[in-house]
């Protein structure tokens, strides 16, 4: 039994320390809040309640497969989960246009495109995610499943989208995901490409077409919403290691992790005491922490960080019914990124049926709407939105570095195949050995599943050693 220090008590973390402690492994989380979960967060106001941070959940097998490895009670019997169905509705009120799409259904969605677009705009999406498949099927494993190796980075780099080829052009470089959007689906359809994409904090000027891949998982795989708010997920998470006998210290910041005769060693908090530990797991920005960045790994990984965007976020209370067929999340289009609009069917958000809660959020970057502009880009998605407004509580970039750290409150996107391995993130294994890097900066990146997958991954390094390829 060894002693295992975790940085931090979010997502990433808590999944990485709930499997150590199966394998047998006396472990120890430092938080420097007085909570878990990070970046999903939970915000209760005069009744109305709103998650802060994600709202869905894509690929929830990775917190099935957490579960089924760490205990007796399933998922499904923690949580109570609902797929969302309409999967989304997107408005695109420069165009006059909006199409709500059925969860996990190409034929549906297909349909729902013809009518909405044109004839032919549903083969010509789909034809879109079928490339993507042949994405995901080419990277699942090495981008998902696997710690990252050397010799996949570099494999990696290569964009795996095998774009339509144009007659006549001589192929410089593979096209960017805008390119994709703008040849293959075109007018207002390659918009709602751009835009999906756009909301994972991804930029379609410069990502690679390999970025399809996450159009794909969400009408493949379909989203997910967890009734009580995705604080319950995390909060199922958290009790799941308390089962496994996972320690939790809060209100202790890590300042750095102590390295002895060449090996992690413990950690030094911000009081100045120290942990002794034999593995330390970083679930933080890994920028935070000298020995943990990513310039000190024998890859010379540069950190994901300054590229990345934060959010603005608008909790809304509003007087006056859900109405009923209201699509859980629309994407509002606009010129810069869209405005995602949530609406959870879920009593536990709202003091009673004659009020609704609504979270309004967009990507934060240059040219990001104010909260003013937000609202007006909201009210294309729920009519008579400013009559019907109590309240509003708006959460900046600043409060998502409050409850994560990460500076400038950057919210980390999947890693993505292509763009010369630019979008990749620091592996789990770093160059200290006995120091592992989990959480939304680490491989395989940021997001509520991709994080959590960083949990089967480092556990898999510590456990099995560095020859750990992934679980099958
Ligand atoms: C506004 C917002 C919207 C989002 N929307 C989505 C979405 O729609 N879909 C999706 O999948 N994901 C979304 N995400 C991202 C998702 O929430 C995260 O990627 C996921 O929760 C994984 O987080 P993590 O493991 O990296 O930990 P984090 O959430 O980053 O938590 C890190 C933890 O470490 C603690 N900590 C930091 N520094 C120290 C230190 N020095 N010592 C001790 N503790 C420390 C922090 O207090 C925090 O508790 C969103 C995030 C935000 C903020």
């Amino acid at each position: 039994m060894a002693r295992i220090a975790v940085i931090g008590a979010g997502m990433g973390a808590m999944a990485t320390a709930a499997r150590l402690a199966v394998a047998g492994h006396r472990v120890t989380v430092y938080e420097r809040s007085g909570t878990f979960g990070g970046a999903v967060g939970w915000y209760e106001r005069d009744g109305f309640a709103f998650d802060t941070g994600p709202g869905l959940l894509h690929l929830p097998a990775v917190y099935r497969d957490l579960f089924v490895k760490t205990g007796k009670r399933s998922l499904e019997d923690c949580v109570d989960m609902a797929q969302a169905n309409p999967a989304v509705r997107h408005v695109l009120p420069r165009h006059g246009l909006d199409v709500t799409l059925p969860g996990a259904s190409h034929g549906g969605v297909a349909a729902a495109l013809d009518g909405a677009f044109g004839p032919g705009s549903g083969e010509r999406w789909n034809g879109v995610l079928g490339r993507a498949r042949d994405v995901w099927d080419a990277t699942r494993r090495p981008l998902l499943e696997e710690p990252l190796r050397e010799g996949a980075r570099q494999a990696l780099g290569t964009d795996p989208y095998p774009a339509v080829r144009r007659s006549g052009l001589l192929r410089r470089r593979p096209p960017t995901l805008a390119e994709v959007a703008g040849r293959e689906l075109g007018g207002p359809l390659g918009e709602v490409l751009t835009g999906l994409v756009r909301a994972y904090g991804v930029d379609p000027a410069s990502a690679p077409g390999s970025a399809t891949v996450l159009a794909y998982m969400e009408q493949t795989f379909g989203s997910w919403y967890v009734r009580g708010g995705m604080r319950a997920l995390a909060t199922a998470v958290y009790e799941r290691c308390l089962e496994r006998k996972v320690e939790f210290v809060f209100g202790a910041e890590v300042r750095e992790v102590l390295v002895r005769d060449g090996r992690a060693a413990g950690l030094l908090l911000a009081d100045g005491s120290e942990r002794a530990a034999d593995s330390v797991v970083c679930g933080i920005d890994p920028r935070l922490l000298p020995t943990a960045s990513p310039s000190r790994s024998p890859e010379a990984v540069p950190a994901r960080g300054e590229d990345v965007p934060g959010r603005t976020t608008l909790l809304l209370a509003l007087r006056g019914a859900r109405p009923a067929g209201t699509v859980h999340r629309t994407l509002v289009h606009s010129a810069g990124a869209p405005v995602t609009v949530m609406r959870p069917d879920d009593p536990a958000t709202r003091p009673d049926g004659d009020h609704e809660a609504v979270t309004v959020s967009a990507v934060h970057g240059p040219g990001t709407a104010e909260p003013e502009e937000l609202l007006n880009l909201a009210e294309k998605a729920v009519q008579g939105l400013r009559e019907r407004l109590l309240w509003q509580e708006v959460r900046t970039p600043a409060d998502v570095e409050a409850a994560t750290g990460a500076p400038g409150g950057a919210v980390p996107p999947p890693a993505l195949a292509g763009a010369g391995g630019r979008l990749l993130y620091p592996g789990n294994a770093s160059a200290v050995p006995g120091l592992f890097r989990a959480g939304g900066w680490a491989h395989p990146g940021g997001g509520l599943a991709h994080a959590g997958m960083t949990g089967a991954l480092v556990s898999g390094l510590i456990v099995e050693g560095a020859g750990f390829r992934g679980s099958q």
